[in-house]
């Protein structure tokens, strides 16, 4: 079969591999839908270390092919996402309520990390009975993809966030992850939702998915502006979803005593990450920092999918641009770059 893979830092490009066989509890998908995530971008660029041959990819949708003896919920034929985090779900962080961090801190992150990845005409699911959703009818392939990673992650981070109903939030970068967290901001119930963005069309997208307000960093000042909107009080929850150190400090900034910071970035460069001291109350002001890597698990997938079901949220027009498989390389290039205004590039497989 044809894989899209990494072939050494900065280098992609296809290959052939075998089609791989599943363990008893494991299933093997063939790609229908899938969809580029920055984090791809960060791995080639050296995030994880060099990798050789690496199949690319964590979010994907598509047919069950084959499933191992063990497997009980699902047979070939089925329709289903996979989550972008595949938990080992007999490990001790998992039954503490952490399965994201089984085996080893982020160890639920395999797909393109510690084995291949989605970007091939097949991919392997470890524990398919927990790991696979089953995709509703009149649910499309092309929405359900944003189960894998982007709404189960910006969800995520205003559920960590303890948004009180009524309660004001800002959202720091409104990628998809950023747009995600307020669609969950909204359904959580915050009644004043802050975006912060200096793309048009991400500010565009925030106000679709329940946006209040925009702060444009590129012409004003962050915090002076999100304290004006909240009458000098702050938020009781600023969600970090970029992974730059000035946004995290700003959320920190904007934070009211007793509220939530709640990180969702990826923060790649330097040793420290530093905390605003006096505005963080010199340790003292009872702001809570929240971080989280993307939950995974059926039972969170099917609630996505509910929420995709009943209409609450649409997804799709985060989908800015469109490739084939074989476009792939194009496709990699562009969000690398973040060329033409792209938010999520969708791939089609054949
Ligand atoms: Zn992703």
């Amino acid at each position: 079969m044809k894989a899209f893979v990494m072939k050494g830092i900065g280098k992609v490009g296809f290959a052939d591999k075998p089609i791989p066989t599943p363990g008893p509890n494991d299933a093997i998908i063939k790609a229908t839908r899938g969809l580029i995530c920055t984090s791809d971008a960060h791995t080639v660029h050296g995030a994880i270390g060099p990798r050789e041959n690496l199949t690319l990819g964590h979010e994907a949708v598509g047919i069950v092919h084959q499933v191992g003896a063990e497997v009980r919920q699902f047979k070939p034929g089925d329709r289903v996402v996979a989550g972008a985090i595949t938990p080992d779900w007999g490990d001790l962080a998992s039954q503490a309520g952490f399965s994201s961090q089984s085996g080893a801190a982020l160890g639920g992150w395999k797909f393109a990390n510690i084995k291949d990845g989605t970007f091939a005409e097949f991919f392997h699911v470890n524990d398919a009975d927990a790991n696979l959703a089953a995709i509703p009818a009149g649910v499309s392939d092309e929405a359900a993809v944003y189960c894998c990673d982007m709404m189960s992650t910006g969800f995520k981070a205003a559920e960590n966030g303890d948004i009180p109903i009524g309660g004001a939030v800002a959202v720091f970068a409104l990628g998809a992850v950023g747009l995600m967290a307020v669609a969950g901001a909204r359904l959580r119930g915050a009644g004043l939702i802050i975006g912060v963005d200096a793309v048009a069309k991400r500010q565009e997208l925030a106000r679709v998915y329940g946006a209040d307000a925009i702060v444009d960093f590129s012409r004003e000042d962050v915090v002076a502006r999100i304290m004006q909107l909240t009458d000098g009080r702050g938020v009781d929850c600023a969600i970090e979803a970029l992974g730059s150190e000035e946004a995290f400090q700003n959320a920190v900034k904007v934070t009211k005593p007793g509220g939530v910071i709640s990180n969702a970035g990826y923060h790649g460069k330097g040793e420290v990450v530093g905390i605003p001291r006096l505005e963080w109350g010199v340790g003292m002001a009872e702001k809570t920092i929240r971080t989280l890597l993307c939950p995974g698990g059926r039972l969170r997938m099917e609630r996505m999918l509910r929420i995709l079901k009943s209409g609450r949220i649409d997804p799709t027009p985060m989908t800015t641009h469109v490739f084939k498989f074989d476009q792939l390389e194009r496709a990699f290039e562009m969000m690398d770059k973040k060329l033409d205004g792209i938010i999520k590039p969708l791939i089609v497989f054949a």
